[in-house]
C-alpha cells in the first residue's frame, strides 16, 4: 500500500467526512484495513497515494486541491521527517503507528494542519490524543 505522510494523520481521525462518497468509500476501507492488520507494509511517499486514488481532486496523478493553502508535499515532508521516516520507506503499519505514538505531538501536528480545513473538526487530534 503507498501511503502519504499527512494522511498518516487523516486517518487517526477519521468518520466517515470526506470530498465525495467514492472518496469516503476508499478512505474508510483503507482505514479498516489497516486498523485490522498492522503487518501491512506501508511505502510512505509525498505525493499521491491510495487514499487520494478515488479523489475528485487528483487529476492524472496531480493534487489540485485548491481550499488547500499551503503545499501538499511539504506537509507530507513534514509529517514524515517528524517521526523520522523518509519518503520512499516501506515498513509495517504497525511500526510507523509506534513512531507516530512515539513522535509526533499536538504542537506538531497543530503547526503541520494549521490551515487544513478539516482541522477545525478537531478529529485528527483526537485521534492523536486516543493513542495514548
Ligand atoms: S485533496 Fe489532494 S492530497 Fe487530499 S486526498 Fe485529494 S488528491 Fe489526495
Amino acid at each position: 500500500m503507498i501511503i502519504r505522510g499527512h494522511h498518516l494523520l487523516c486517518m487517526l481521525g477519521f468518520k466517515g467526512l470526506g470530498y465525495d462518497e467514492e472518496f469516503i468509500k476508499n478512505m474508510d476501507k483503507i482505514v479498516k484495513k489497516l486498523k485490522n492488520d498492522g503487518d501491512v507494509f506501508i511505502k510512505l511517499v509525498d505525493n499521491v497515494d491510495n487514499i487520494c486514488e478515488q479523489c475528485p481532486n487528483n487529476f492524472s496523478g496531480v493534487c489540485k486541491n485548491e481550499h488547500h493553502k499551503d503545499s501538499i508535499k511539504e506537509m507530507d515532508d513534514a509529517v514524515l521527517e517528524s517521526i523520522h521516516i523518509k519518503p520512499g520507506e516501506s515498513m509495517k503499519y504497525s511500526e510507523i503507528m509506534a513512531n507516530i505514538k512515539l513522535f509526533m505531538t499536538e504542537d506538531i501536528m497543530n503547526g503541520i494542519c494549521r490551515n487544513c480545513n478539516w482541522k477545525e473538526y478537531g478529529y485528527c487530534v483526537d485521534g492523536l490524543k486516543n493513542l495514548r
